[in-house]
């Protein structure tokens, strides 16, 4: 077991700090860990916010338990340790012509992580969260020691560790289930459109037709280029033209303490776009091989660094499909009055019902970065009372400043969720920055 003290940031570099570090390397050490003070568990330490890691909390890295523990390859099922990144996961179920099916953007997210924020893929509404594809769990909590949880059970253990933020104890293995591999090639195709409402409508109409769908939107500007960008649409080639697989990553460690130059400013931003828009021309009908589209920010993690040491904020929500008109506008008139640019937008549809405080229901997904400044704080301030009166939900894993207040009011089962982990733990022991700022 290695032990240490160490200043945690998080991606968006809106929280850093120095925490006791604990990394057990045995299954005793993990079993037996110690309940006598508040605690939290780590993946790989990728989340946009302080998610795991808190002050007067001690994180519990899981890096050392990333073994396949067992594997029926015509079951289609893989228990592995959590602490297993997902690329090294889908770079071992390759070699089967399998898939994990819901995989975030990096390789080196853990399987721990992706269960704790019940994360969504490239495309939500055919995939579903990732908990749709978990069948059981093993936790441990130091009160009530290791417990295995499944699916079909209707486990409140099962529930609330999905999308619990680590908050029930520590996800030792998970059962995946995961289906034929179609290819390793994809085809990319862009459809070009012309504002965020038309985007909106087409990865509405077409979301039967792809196995990838999401958009690229330019918000970066006030021309009459505003809204406009590219739908990416993918589907797996049946050919194995480009079996090509490159599993490696630019390396993406958000606590390293660098200089980050603010190379993405308000000077910049328009060049930066259009740059970005020039390039995502040259991959229309291109053959895009299965690492690539599974992963595209493995060689992008200096993106992070070009908003400078103040880092960004990501905003997430979940706009109902009867009201993203009206959400665009208001987001317009809000952006305006403003006068503040939107480095990033993106878009995806998602299907499903509101859960717990999991990123789920039927909608149009819509993503942005800002700056870390003063406009970009009001922008999402201002977009906190729209998603409010829209009936919008804002995913509380990427928004640093997201407040209890505002979550409360979005999420109808919050106060179940408070519950139900506090039936568990009376003691809540497992807590984050994250869960002490959301009050979960
Ligand atoms: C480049 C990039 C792209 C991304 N793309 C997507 C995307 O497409 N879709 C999406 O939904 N998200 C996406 N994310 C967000 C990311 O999937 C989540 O934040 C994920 O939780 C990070 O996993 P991690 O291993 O780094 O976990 P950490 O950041 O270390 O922890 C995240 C949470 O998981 C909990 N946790 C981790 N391991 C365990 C465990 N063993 N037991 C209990 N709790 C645990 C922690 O306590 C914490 O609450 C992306 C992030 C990055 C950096």
């Amino acid at each position: 077991m290695s032990v240490g003290r160490f200043t945690f940031a998080s991606l968006d570099q809106q929280t850093h700090h120095e925490v006791d570090y604990e990394e057990p390397d045995r299954y005793q050490g993990l079993y037996g860990i110690d309940g006598d003070r508040l605690m939290i568990a780590r993946g790989s330490g990728l989340s946009y916010v302080a998610a795991s890691f808190g002050e007067g909390v001690k994180s519990v890295g899981l890096r050392h338990f990333n073994r396949v523990l067992s594997f029926e390859p015509e079951e289609r099922r893989i228990r592995v340790e959590a602490g297993m990144t997902i690329g090294a996961l889908q770079a071992f179920l390759v070699d089967y012509g399998l898939l994990l099916p819901v995989q975030p953007g990096h390789p080196e997210i853990t399987v721990g992580g992706c269960v704790a924020c019940n994360v969504h893929g490239k495309n939500q509404y055919k995939e579903g969260l990732f908990d749709a594809w978990v069948d059981e769990m093993e936790v441990v909590h130091p009160d009530r020691g290791v417990q295995r949880c499944r699916a079909d059970d209707d486990d409140p253990l099962f529930r609330l560790t999905c999308g619990g933020y680590g908050t029930t104890g520590i996800i030792c293995s998970a059962v995946l289930r995961l289906v034929p591999l179609p290819s390793r090639v994809i085809r990319q195709k862009l459809i070009r459109v012309r504002s965020l409402e038309e985007t909106a409508d087409c990865v509405q109409e077409r979301k039967e037709d792809f196995d990838l769908l999401y958009s690229w939107n330019d918000l970066s500007g006030f021309g009459k280029t505003y809204g406009a960008g590219y739908v990416l649409t993918g589907v797996y080639e049946d050919e194995d033209a480009m079996a090509d697989l490159d599993w490696s990553s630019q390396p993406l460690d958000p606590s390293r303490r660098k200089a980050r130059l603010p190379l993405m400013n308000k000077l910049s931003v328009r060049s930066v776009s259009r740059a970005y828009h020039a390039m995502m021309k040259r991959s229309d009908n291109k053959l895009l091989s299965l690492t690539r589209v599974s992963y595209p920010a493995a060689k992008l993690g200096f993106y992070f660094d070009l908003y400078g040491n103040r880092g960004f904020l990501e905003h997430k929500v979940l706009i109902p499909l009867d009201r993203y008109r009206q959400y665009f506008e208001k987001l317009e008139r809000l952006q305006r009055d403003l006068g503040e640019p939107i480095p990033l937008v993106s878009m995806k549809v998602f299907r499903g019902s509101s859960r717990l405080v999991s990123y789920d229901g039927e909608g149009i997904s819509f993503t942005v970065d800002v700056f870390n400044s003063p406009g970009g704080r009001a922008l999402l301030g201002g977009l906190d009372t729209i998603d409010t009166d829209l009936g919008a939900i804002a995913s509380v894993y990427v928004d640093s400043r997201l407040s209890a207040e505002v979550v409360r009011r979005q999420y109808p089962e919050y106060e179940q969720f408070k519950e139900g982990v506090a039936r568990l733990d009376p003691k809540r022991l497992f807590r984050s920055s994250l869960t002490e700022r959301l009050d979960l």
